[in-house]
């Protein structure tokens, strides 16, 4: 099974040159085959990724480009692949049109086996044209990964992410199965009651990345302040992402460990990504993240996770008599029934979503993810 590990590493000054030209022509090959093929798609043809990587062999022997022969070949032809998956994504209408890669967001050069060397034994990892780079490992990597991709994030930290392929590790049944409601104010409520707060130290990350965004607006674009202020703000975005993983993580372990089937809503991200608001955004982008993290672990250790359909009126459905209400606006966090039952908003629906996904597992509907 495939999975993705990340960790901090520290290029010295020479590897932070060599990055920086790399990055450079990563981007460079990216965005020029973004480009021609956007030029190819308007009149009707298209490019495909034989022909593209044929082009960048050319490209390179071009005398107008010779620095493209400075770094190693593989981030460059990897840039091309992954265009490629950016397409097919946009084909399969999983995701928007490919955009073009900005000097100042997220940078990465991905290696695959004929540009590195990982020692499994001293865990040494050695990349072509720069040597051995010098990672943070945070736990054992037991195997030799299939590709590493060093990466540089906005806050000028880097990190190498390894594609590792482990062995499953089921864990025992425990014969339990729960259901989840997952919202904005508090990140989870079960449906045997249990309730997993939003951790306060989200809300003060928040307010200081708001006051610095702010600080941020108020500066000249391009200047060093303004590039030192987005650093600054780069750095609080990443702590807060770094502490929703925590969650995450934890959320994620605790199920897996307790429960053989867990049900939540399938949330439609595309359609959440429209909202506009950033409390809010911030807050389905965490729920995605939750979902995901327990859709991994579930998969490694033998469990099911169920989706329900994110339109069944899990809220407005009363867990005791099946009656729906008419409204259930936000603001009412316990109601009562007309049966004379009275709930906990979300622990109601936490319910529902479990009896949904009971249902649908008996018949066979419902979207297995392992
Ligand atoms: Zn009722």
């Amino acid at each position: 099974m495939k999975q993705r590990w990340t960790f901090r590493c520290y290029p010295t000054l020479g590897q932070e040159t060599i990055l920086a030209q790399t990055f450079g022509s990563t981007r460079f090959v990216y965005n020029r085959f973004l480009h021609e093929r956007t030029a190819a798609f308007a009149n009707g043809e298209r490019m495909n990724y034989p022909q593209s990587s044929a082009a960048l062999t050319l490209l390179k022997k071009d005398p107008e480009y010779p620095w493209l022969n400075d770094v190693s070949c593989v981030p460059l032809q990897q840039a091309l692949r992954n265009l490629q998956t950016a397409y097919k994504n946009f084909f399969t209408k999983q995701s928007g049109y490919p955009s073009f890669k900005k000097k100042g967001g997220r940078q990465s050069a991905e290696y695959t086996r004929s540009a590195f060397k990982f020692e499994v034994g001293n865990q040494r990892l050695l990349i072509a044209k720069m040597g051995r780079l010098k990672v943070k490992w945070s736990k054992r990597v037991p195997v030799d990964p299939s590709t590493v991709t060093i990466i540089r994030k906005p806050s000028g930290r880097y990190f190498v992410s390894l594609v590792v392929d482990v062995t499953p590790a089921p864990l025992p049944e425990t014969g339990e199965s729960i259901g989840i409601d997952f919202g904005i104010s508090r990140l989870a409520t079960f449906s045997n009651g249990e309730r997993i707060a939003n951790p306060k130290y989200l809300n003060k990350y928040q307010r200081r990345m708001k006051r610095q965004q702010q600080s941020l607006s108020r500066k000249t674009k391009g200047s060093n302040r303004y590039k030192r202020q987005r650093q600054h703000v780069a750095r609080i975005h990443e702590k807060i992402t770094n502490s929703r993983q925590d969650v995450a993580k934890k959320l994620a372990w605790n199920l897996v460990t307790r429960f053989d089937t867990i049900c939540v809503e399938d949330l439609n991200l595309r359609g959440m990504l429209k909202n506009h608001k950033l409390a809010r955004s911030l807050g389905d982008a965490n729920i995605g993240n939750c979902i995901r993290t327990i859709q991994a672990k579930a998969v490694m250790h033998g469990k099911t996770v169920v989706k329900i359909n994110r339109w069944f009126p899990s809220s407005k459905m009363c867990n005791s008599c099946g009656s729906i209400q008419d409204k259930m606006p936000l603001s009412i966090r316990i109601w009562t029934c007309e049966c004379g039952a009275t709930h906990d908003r979300d622990e109601n629906a936490a319910r529902n979503i479990l009896a949904v996904g009971h249902t649908a597992t008996e018949r066979g509907e419902a979207v297995r993810l392992n």
